[in-house]
């Protein structure tokens, strides 16, 4: 039996876990769940799945769930709160497996300690990996701690890449990596359309049910900005071996490209338990709960490569990586305080972009040296961008 604490465990990625985990009751045992403030959820989450604790970041809602259980069958249960308790859970002795799907920056401590702490992390959290870059990297490969991407495209990217990609993905001939995008709900929109888009249309995915952060990435391709420097650090790429692909029918999740014209896919239906039970199961497999593709109803696969003009955030996700230092951090920072405004209907779907750009030309990059450097750049940029958004223009 391994444990396992799942960081964000009411989240779409969280819930998906779960539902994979249940269907495997002798290989896991849930020791740790944690969620921000919806308590319902995590109360029916604690029935179902019986953890030993569980952490509520919210204080006021921590003291309502201790009244909530108090004459319920989880009155024993541990409850801590704040997120010190993130990296307390993250790093319990009998946790084995930590689920890192809390989403953007919140999740880059527990994270990390986890990884510092030598477990095996699955990664949904790619903001907490695009912001710290190679001191992540760096605290995996020193405590040797194993990490199995989460993210469906970089699960697929590892599943065709060589056994031994660790030690160079170039020189084991890996040319480039083909990293697909479904181009989300706006992909044929007119662009003179695109302001008036409501957050209600932009979470709207057509292919993906997920949280609001990463359905308003998805719409403005920043997602895909996020995953090619995740796809870089990850796999020891240079974001010239990334070539996005737009393929809409979200069949293919990602392609190798090898030096002697093999080309590696990995497919199936767009379900997130497909890599979740991947990684859980890793280097075993076992069932997942997701349907089995039908390749007879797939019929045609489309690809064509990504608009720049339609999605300039992906075009500010490559000069962030190519400026490299603490860009990525300024431009993970500047993008969720700019899709929170959004969807909060302070800023229109287009201005999304432009307060990351102007972000990114306020604050220099400097070298990403230190966590305490990463930390001060994120909250620079948060504060910046909240100034910008806050201009009468908008
Ligand atoms: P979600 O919004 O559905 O869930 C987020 C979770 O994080 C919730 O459990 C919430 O309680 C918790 N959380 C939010 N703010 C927090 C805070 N300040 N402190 C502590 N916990 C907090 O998000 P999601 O769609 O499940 O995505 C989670 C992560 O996985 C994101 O980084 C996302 O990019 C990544 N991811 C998601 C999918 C997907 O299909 N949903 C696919 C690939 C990658
Ligand atoms: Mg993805």
């Amino acid at each position: 039996m391994k444990g396992i604490c799942i960081l964000g465990a009411t989240g779409s990625i969280g819930v998906s876990t779960l539902d994979v985990v249940a269907r495997h009751p002798n290989l896991y045992n849930v020791v740790a769940l944690t969620a921000n403030k919806n308590i319902d959820a995590l109360y029916e989450q604690c029935l179902a799945h019986s953890p030993e604790v569980v952490v509520i970041v919210d204080e006021q809602k921590a003291t309502e769930f201790k009244t909530k259980i108090e004459h319920s069958p989880l009155a024993n249960l541990r409850i801590l709160s704040g997120s010190e308790a993130l990296i307390e859970v993250a790093t319990l002795p009998n946790v084995d497996s930590v689920m890192a799907a809390i989403v953007g920056a919140a999740g880059l401590l527990p994270t990390l300690a986890a990884a510092e702490a030598g477990k095996t992390v699955l990664l949904a959290n790619k903001e907490a990996l695009v912001m710290s870059g190679d001191i992540f990297m760096n605290a995996v490969e020193k405590s040797g701690a194993q990490l199995l991407p989460i993210d469906s495209e970089h699960n697929a990217i590892f599943q065709c890449m060589p056994a031994d990609y660790q030690t160079g993905a170039s020189a084991k001939g890996v040319r480039r990596i083909l990293l697909t995008a479904s181009g989300g709900p706006f992909r044929t929109m007119p662009l003179d359309e695109l302001p008036q888009v409501t957050p209600a249309q932009a979470v709207a995915h057509p292919n993906w049910d997920m949280g609001k952060k990463i359905s308003v990435d998805s719409a403005t391709m920043m997602n895909k900005g996020l995953e090619m420097i995740e796809a870089c650090l990850l796999f020891n790429l240079k974001p010239e071996q990334i070539q996005v692909v737009i393929h809409p029918q979200s069949v293919i999740h990602s392609m190798v490209d090898y030096v002697d014209g093999t080309v590696l896919a990995q497919m199936g239906c767009p379900d997130m338990r497909i890599p979740i039970a991947h990684a859980l199961a890793y280097p075993e497999r076992f069932e997942s709960g997701a349907t089995p593709l039908d390749i007879f109803a797939v019929k045609h696969m489309d690809f064509e490569p990504a608009d720049l003009q339609r999605f300039p955030c992906l075009r500010l996700a490559y000069e962030a990586i190519q400026t490299g230092g603490t860009m990525p951090t300024i431009l993970n920072a500047a993008n969720e305080i700019a899709v929170e405004a959004f969807l909060n209907e302070q800023i229109r779907f287009t201005d999304i972009p432009f307060i990351i750009e102007e972000t990114m030309k306020i604050i220099k990059s400097e070298p990403a040296d230190s966590l305490e450097t990463i930390l001060e750049v994120d909250q620079h940029a948060r504060d910046v961008a909240e100034m910008l958004i806050c201009e009468p223009r908008f």
